[in-house]
């Protein structure tokens, strides 16, 4: 018979009472301590009678124990390891439930992952190259090597450090911005979107400024191509009516003027 009984260590029998199984007072005795639900109430019992429950199965509970507050310990050195979790002022890590810890432990394991797998990308030389025709028709292309791996990190690029892109200030105000990145050979359009509060001021039109990034939202995109257009300028000699169909002959044709 396989006993379900969990025997917790003798401790001395000042009470003098008897082991449940054998009958005979022991100088040092424990308790069995039967599994929640089994019905079974706790009984004392000797230890030659607990170690006879456990060679038959029964479990340890102090070597239980022992083993939680060891993998308590470890989880707990491992999040800190990690560094995902953090003590702050509200909670030590080391104050939460186990069960809290398991579920710390595998998100910051999964963290952990996905940055040894972000940190293992590296670019080519060709990867990073750029065309000439960027500084001049693209100048605030962004292209980083630390911040930007992956389609991944994009969110957190922007969510970290964004006010640049919006332009407010005393009677202007920006809520959408769309920013062209590229990541390896790929290119996107990234299109932030924020929540901008305004106060009224004493002299002058409102001020604004951002509250709040409220999207980050982003799309593969063609690599751009250099921009050709360029101005001329011509001079012609026309009475008002000439130049009235001229303009509306440049327009038909869709030309920028
Ligand atoms: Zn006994």
């Amino acid at each position: 018979m396989k006993y379900q009984a969990v025997w917790k260590n003798a401790f001395l029998n000042t009470t003098s009472r008897k082991c449940k199984e054998c009958k005979e007072v022991p100088e040092r005795i424990g308790i069995a301590q039967y599994p929640d639900g089994s019905g079974k109430a706790n009984e004392s019992i000797c230890s030659v009678c607990g170690d006879k429950h456990i060679s038959l199965g029964s479990k340890d509970i102090e070597k239980i124990k022992k083993e939680n507050k060891e993998s308590r310990e470890e989880m707990i050195s491992r999040i800190k390891e990690i560094g995902f979790y953090k003590d702050n002022y509200y909670r030590k890590v080391s104050d939460s439930s186990t069960e809290d810890l398991k579920a710390m432990l595998l998100r910051s394991e999964e963290h952990q992952a996905k940055m040894d797998r972000l940190n293992a990308i590296t670019f080519t030389e060709e990867e990073l190259f750029l065309e000439g025709y960027f500084a001049t028709d693209y100048p605030d292309l962004i292209q980083s090597e630390n911040g930007l791996r992956s389609e991944e990190e994009i969110e957190d690029y922007f969510r970290s450090d964004y006010s640049d892109f919006f332009d407010c200030g005393q009677g202007f105000s920006q809520d959408t911005a769309v920013v062209l990145i590229k990541i390896g050979f790929k290119f996107y359009h990234v299109t932030l979107t924020a929540e901008i509060g305004s106060a009224k001021q004493d002299i002058g039109d409102r001020l604004y400024w951002v509250e709040e990034l409220e999207k980050v939202e982003w799309k593969e995109t063609e690599k751009p191509k250099p921009i050709l257009v360029k101005s001329y300028s011509y001079s012609f000699e026309f009475t008002l009516e000439e130049k009235a169909d001229f303009e509306r002959m440049l327009l038909q044709h869709e030309y920028k003027f």
